[in-house]
């Protein structure tokens, strides 16, 4: 892109003021924040968030270990919303993992949709 670097190259003797670049979109912190909302509301403090897979009786993927976040059942590049909370389940960072490496597994099990 010889054009950009012509006009972002610096010039001698000029300072350059900027305003920093936005990191993540107005539109993108306002649908964060309303998840944040949803997952308080619908499982309480996050401290006492309980990973969904040790209920489910699912013994077979191994011990819960890590973080508990909430685990979007149908993800957003499929149409899935985060604010739902019919769409949402929490999971440790273990059975997160286990969802994203055995996908066949994970939708068999409800944990995955398309
Ligand atoms: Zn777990």
């Amino acid at each position: 892109m010889r054009r950009n670097t012509f006009l972002t190259a610096p010039i001698k003797g000029v300072e350059v003021k900027r305003s920093p670049v936005n990191q993540i979109s107005q539109k993108r912190r306002k649908l964060m924040r309303e998840r944040r909302a949803m997952l308080d509301e619908t499982f309480g403090p996050k401290e006492e968030w309980q990973c969904s897979i040790p209920p489910m009786g699912i013994t077979y993927w191994g011990e819960c270990y890590g973080e508990v976040n909430g685990h979007e059942l149908r993800k957003r590049s499929a149409g899935g919303s985060i604010t739902d909370p019919e769409n949402v389940v929490l999971l440790c960072n273990h059975h997160n993992q286990m969802v994203e490496n055995r996908p066949i597994e994970a939708r068999a099990l409800g944990l995955v949709v398309r």
